[in-house]
């Protein structure tokens, strides 16, 4: 039945849904779980051109954008079946009781492996209507690590949102799946609401650092705090070492461009800031360099903060204009460059600052010693880069900032830019606060799963009553860590 205004569930009873879906579906055996998560991305597939229909209506985003996600999105969900499949995600380890286990007492029997943490609420991304919402990244880890999933939907696509789950819906009931393993709540309050609900175990975020900070601050206020896995801000610096600025200026001019500008800046690891010595033509190959025409921003909202913080950040006194984009303070703007100093950030390191949207500012340095300083001062990030040539010179200045960005960021590059986050077994998207909140862990690649996982141990247990992966016997055939 389809629901009408009148039969739409309150979020209370949402909640208590999704929550009598995640019990059963973590009971669900393993193989049927990969089965659901392959027939939602075939529904996904075939739904295709609908549901991307739908999302140039909602996002102004263009086709192949779209064709492009949706592809990377039901990727994902076979990639994760495959892992429910091998069973390594369930990192099991046994340890055999050891009489003469040498921390000077006995050994007991234990068992240990990672169980899933219950109900999850997602509050869906508004950049990314397929790889970051309703049937996005965080869902299917949740799902795949055995957790039945509330989507608070983003405002900014809520038609696509309630189409998604329609498809899901369906087809993940077709192969056998509780009902309501993924549902959809909309409005702002009702996402704080759901997020203060007992039921709900955990929770992602993919967003502002406000808005993110806000729901983070609401997670640990609860009676029971829960892990809330932010994914907020970050400005991806881009360091261009001294030989390769010189070698190849306007390759790196146009990498940079591109990657700035690519779905009009609206990515997360857009690298917005770009070192470059003072001396190079990279300053002036920019000036030049050509830009997509400009195009709609993906709502108002957007828009607004796009206009807000290009603003501020051009109207600073050590901030100049290197390239206005026509159009630069409307819905459809093109690039805007601005230029700044090293010596300037390293007075005020807020200089470094996200600007979401096509603009990117280029910081110019006069000792090769400033990338390292200027490393040093930013707050955390989801990457950082390396643009530098394989001669000692770059790789000696490479050698010193490595570390001071390894403290700093989630994912280094060397020579490559930021945006087009791959999706796979050893990717990291995460990094210290205010980049995530939640350090530790990844929101892209099958390590993301773990977010949604508790490790349990039994010790001293009859083999009738520990789950199938932590028998001798293994009857399920997954790896197993014996005795270490
Ligand atoms: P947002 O404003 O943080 O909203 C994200 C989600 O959180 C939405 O569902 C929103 O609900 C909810 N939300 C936000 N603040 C809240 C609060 N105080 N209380 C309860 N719920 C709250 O993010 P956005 O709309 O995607 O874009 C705004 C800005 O976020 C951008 O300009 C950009 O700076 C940043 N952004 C970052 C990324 C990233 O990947 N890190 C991605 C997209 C955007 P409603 O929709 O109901 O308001």
């Amino acid at each position: 039945m389809t629901e009408t205004a009148t039969t739409i569930p309150s979020t209370d009873e949402l909640v208590t849904r999704v929550a009598d879906a995640s019990a059963a579906w973590a009971a669900t055996p393993y193989a049927v779980r990969a089965r659901v998560l392959r027939a939602i991305a075939d529904a996904l597939d075939a739904a295709g051109a609908d549901l991307i229909a739908i999302a140039q209506e909602e996002t102004a985003l263009p086709q192949p954008r779209l064709q492009g996600e949706l592809k990377r999105t039901t990727f994902q969900l076979r990639l994760f079946a495959d892992v429910v499949e091998r069973g390594e995600f369930l990192d099991v380890r046994i340890d055999r009781p050891d009489a003469e286990w040498p921390m000077g007492a006995p050994r007991p029997d234990l068992r240990r492996m990672l169980v899933p943490i219950g109900p999850v609420l997602n509050f869906a991304a508004s950049n990314f209507p397929f790889a970051f919402s309703v049937a996005g990244g965080d869902t299917a880890a949740a799902l795949a690590a055995g957790n039945a999933v509330l989507v608070k939907a983003h405002s900014g696509h809520p038609r696509l949102s309630d189409a998604t789950a329609a498809v899901i819906a369906e087809a993940a009931a077709e192969a056998g799946a509780p009902a309501d393993l993924v549902r959809v709540v909309h409005g702002t309050q009702e996402g704080i609401a759901a997020l203060q609900h007992p039921a709900i175990k955990a929770a992602s975020f993919t967003g502002s650092i406000a808005g993110g900070r806000a729901l983070f601050d609401i997670a640990n206020a609860r009676p029971e705090p829960i892990p809330f896995y932010g994914e907020l801000g970050s400005v991806n610096p881009a360091f261009v070492a001294p030989g390769a600025a010189a070698s190849r200026a306007g390759e790196i001019a146009e990498g940079w461009l591109a990657s700035v500008t690519g779905s009009q800046g609206q990515l997360c690891t857009k690298p917005g800031v770009l070192l470059v010595p003072a001396e190079s033509g990279i300053v002036d190959a920019l000036r030049g360099a050509p830009v997509p025409s400009p195009a709609p921003l993906l709502n108002d909202r957007i828009a607004q903060g796009f206009v807000q913080s290009l603003e501020a950040l051009s109207g600073n006194q050590a901030v100049s204009v290197l390239r206005e984009g026509e159009a630069s303070r409307a819905q459809q703007p093109e690039a805007t460059l601005l230029l700044t100093s090293a010596e300037a950030v390293l007075d005020d390191p807020e200089l470094v600052t996200e600007v979401f949207g096509p603009a990117g500012l280029v910081v110019t340095y006069t000792d090769a010693s400033d990338l390292e300083r200027v490393a040093s001062v930013l707050e955390g990030q989801l990457t950082a880069t390396i643009v530098a040539d394989e001669d000692e010179a770059d790789l000696e200045i490479a050698r010193r900032l490595v570390p001071v960005l390894t403290d700093r960021a989630g994912r280094l590059l060397w020579n490559q830019w930021p945006t087009g986050v791959s999706v796979t077994f050893a990717q990291q998207h995460g990094g210290p606060y205010p980049a995530t909140t939640a350090p530790t862990t990844t929101a892209v690649g099958t390590a993301s799963i773990a977010r949604f996982l508790r490790p349990v141990a039994y010790q001293n247990f009859p083999a009738a009553l520990l789950p199938e992966a932590l028998r001798d016997e293994n009857p399920l055939g997954v790896p197993q860590r014996i005795d270490g």
